[in-house]
This record gives C-alpha cells, sequence and structure tokens, in this order.
C-alpha cells in the first residue's frame, strides 16, 4: 500500500465533478488497489473520510471510517442521498483544509444508495455524525468543499492561514 497525496483548498483541482464510477471498473485490482491506498491516507492523516477527488482521481467515491477504533471501513461509490430529515450542525474539518474547523448546517438523518467495494447495491439510512460525514464527503465529489458554508472574508482568513501554514512547514 501507499500513502497518496492529498490535495489542499485553495486547489482548483478540488472543484473537479467527480465522474461516475463504471460498475465493473470496482472489481479490478486497481481500483481495490486504491482503495486501500485511500485507506491508508486516510488513517495516517489522521481523518476519518476521505474522496478520491481530494487524491486527485475525480471519481464518484469515498472511504469512511467513523469508529473509534478505527475498525469500520466503509466504501461509498456512486452515492446518491434518497431521503434527508431534520438539520444538525457539528463543527467540521477536511484533511484539504487541514487545522480549520468550523460549524456547518446540514440534515440530520439521510438515506443514501451506493454500491461496496464489491459492487453490490446497498442503501444506508444513518444520522449524526456519519450522516454529516457523508454529506461532507459527496460535496466533495461536486467539487464544493466546507469552506464554502463559510462568507467570503472567513474563507480569505482560511486561505492566508493556510498558506502561512504552508511557508512555515517548507
Ligand atoms: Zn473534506
Amino acid at each position: 500500500m501507499a500513502l497518496l497525496p492529498i490535495l489542499e483548498f485553495p486547489d482548483p483541482r478540488l472543484r473537479t465533478k467527480a465522474a461516475t464510477v463504471e460498475a465493473a471498473q470496482v472489481t479490478t485490482p486497481e481500483f481495490q488497489k486504491l482503495l486501500d491506498d485511500m485507506f491508508e491516507t486516510m488513517y495516517d492523516a489522521p481523518g476519518i473520510g476521505l474522496t478520491a477527488s481530494q487524491v486527485d482521481q475525480h471519481l464518484r467515491f469515498m472511504v469512511i471510517d467513523v469508529s473509534e477504533g478505527k475498525d469500520a471501513p466503509m466504501v461509498f461509490i456512486n452515492p446518491e442521498i434518497t431521503a434527508r430529515d431534520g438539520d444538525q450542525g457539528l463543527q467540521e474539518g477536511c484533511l484539504s483544509v487541514p487545522g480549520i474547523f468550523a460549524d456547518v448546517t446540514r440534515s440530520n438523518r439521510i438515506t443514501v444508495r451506493y454500491l461496496d467495494r464489491d459492487a453490490r447495491e446497498q442503501e444506508l439510512t444513518t444520522d449524526s455524525l456519519l450522516a454529516v460525514c457523508i454529506q461532507h464527503e459527496m460535496d466533495h465529489l461536486e467539487g464544493k468543499l466546507f469552506v464554502d458554508y463559510l462568507s467570503p472574508l472567513k474563507r480569505e482568513m482560511v486561505r492566508k492561514k493556510l498558506s502561512k501554514q504552508r511557508k512555515h512547514a517548507a
């Protein structure tokens, strides 16, 4: 397995709209290896979700693990939200916007249809952190970031803070 470089805001590649994954592609060794590499990259970061878009592969899927023990990996391929209910606000962060956290309002309960890593159709109804995480990751597939929910002024502050962080790290 290998760690993949994660694109960081304001990299324009993060704005790419991801393409649908062909079901036949899912079970290929190349795709399975990409999933494994994405899990390794996400756990190493550490984070609870990572989309293909963030590692510069513009396909509609993501890996998620919101468990305490980091032992419940989930793969969502071509996810579609078919029902939503209520609102919740949670403080979110993002591996592509390191060190920045902000409250975002999202649906509290969602039903999502997707393919799992064996290309089987699944449907899941969930709430709380997992529901927030799925919605956050699905935004990435549309080229949208959680900082887009902030005011333009706040987003500009985020951009400056990250560019300062990068200078210090260089
Ligand atoms: Zn993110």
